[in-house]
């Protein structure tokens, strides 16, 4: 098989580095390894610019889905209900886990290119008092959306309600004040923008209330309380922990921050994303979500004309050394590219020159 590098919205190239830290097997009673997973916790929280005081971090089992669904699952008690705020596949997501679990939720979808309006989401919560939390997806990696984080933040606060966020695809690679905005639970997972690989999701939970959701949990393995309260004691997680995956992780938090922190991988990827936008606008592929709207994250691309295959492109692509993304849209036929990952301008300038090839080829 030929080595290439991945274009996708996670799991995402990392460092040989990174990848190293995986050649040790670690025993999960050590105290270097529960020292390893304190250390996280406590990075974590100065990423999201919070303090021990007001926040903690609570590792958990699985992929980011498995996260968010021990957040449902633990956060929401059976007197509370649930606003969920939709435009895209992930939200939909949430959603469906609303249903599996059995929550008092009401769901508000926006068309998929726009963001949710403010005005509908403020008569929604005046029209129904019974709602005591909103969840929203950040960056809506179906489509690249970057919703209004501020907006839903000021909502939830004049209405007095808490607030989770799905910050999945965007943590670590998009500056966030997470006390300034008030979010109660946010949650991302080890191979997006921290740049580890797969195996975990994390949760940045406001102290206060996660104590006060002792029993809500209808799920063991996703008690979100219950895998706080046996971490915080001494870095032991409540089941198998991968262990691999852990010092993997512990080693992507020291690249980032000697990369410069969020703000410099921020800067890196919204170089990226621009540079690959300009580049193939310019011979005609069109995002699907306008400038203005667009995250630097991952972004949607139409098919530029009715012959374009995607597979015979994805193949093409993937020969040269890249990996692209197929689309999530019923209504349009599209792609997807990722920029995030150990991607530098450099990739994105080869890889448009691909394209560019490509799209020669195709014409003549
Ligand atoms: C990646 C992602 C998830 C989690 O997906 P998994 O496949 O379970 O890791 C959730 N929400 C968003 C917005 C994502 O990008």
């Amino acid at each position: 098989m030929n080595n290439y590098k991945l274009l996708t919205p996670g799991p995402l190239t990392t460092t040989n580095t990174v990848k190293e830290q995986m050649l040790f097997d670690r025993c999960t009673w050590d105290q270097d390894y529960k020292n390893i997973t304190q250390q996280i916790r406590s990075s974590l929280l100065d990423l999201a610019g919070a303090t021990n005081q007001e926040y903690t971090t609570v590792l958990m089992q699985g992929s980011g889905t498995f996260a968010v669904e021990s957040v449902l699952t633990t956060a929401i008690s059976a007197d509370d209900k649930l606003l969920i705020i939709t435009n895209g596949a992930y939200g939909e997501r949430i959603v469906q886990m609303a249903e599996y679990i059995g929550l008092h939720y009401r769901a508000h979808s926006a068309p998929y290119n726009e963001f949710p309006q403010e005005a509908e989401i403020r008569g929604i919560l005046e029209e129904d008092p019974a709602i005591t939390h909103i969840a929203m997806v950040h960056c809506e990696t179906t489509t690249g959306i970057l919703n209004p984080l501020e907006m839903i933040s000021q909502l939830a606060k004049a209405y007095d309600k808490a607030l989770i966020i799905d910050a999945m695809s965007s943590f670590g690679g998009i500056e966030m004040d997470v006390p300034g905005l008030g979010i109660d639970y946010l949650i991302s997972s080890a191979n997006k923008c921290i740049q580890g690989v797969p195996g975990f999701g994390f949760v940045i939970a406001k102290l206060e209330k996660l104590l006060a959701c002792k029993g809500n949990a209808r799920s063991l393995s996703l008690d979100l309380y219950d895998q706080w309260k046996a971490m915080d004691a001494d870095g032991k997680w409540r089941y198998t922990s991968p262990t691999h995956v852990v010092a993997a992780f512990s080693r992507a938090i020291e690249e980032l921050i000697e990369e410069g922190g969020i703000p410099a991988r921020a800067a890196r990827y919204q170089n990226n994303n621009r540079v690959l936008r300009e580049r193939l606008a310019r011979i005609g592929i069109e995002p699907y979500i306008t400038d203005d709207k667009q995250s630097p994250i991952i972004t949607t691309f139409l098919f530029p004309n009715e012959t374009f295959s995607f597979e015979d492109f994805y193949e093409y692509v993937k020969e040269k050394g890249y990996v692209l993304y197929p689309g999530k849209l019923t209504e349009h036929d599209t792609f997807r590219i990722g920029n995030i990952g150990e991607i530098y301008e450099e990739d994105i300038q080869n890889l448009c020159n691909i394209i560019e090839a490509y799209m020669g080829g195709m014409t003549q």
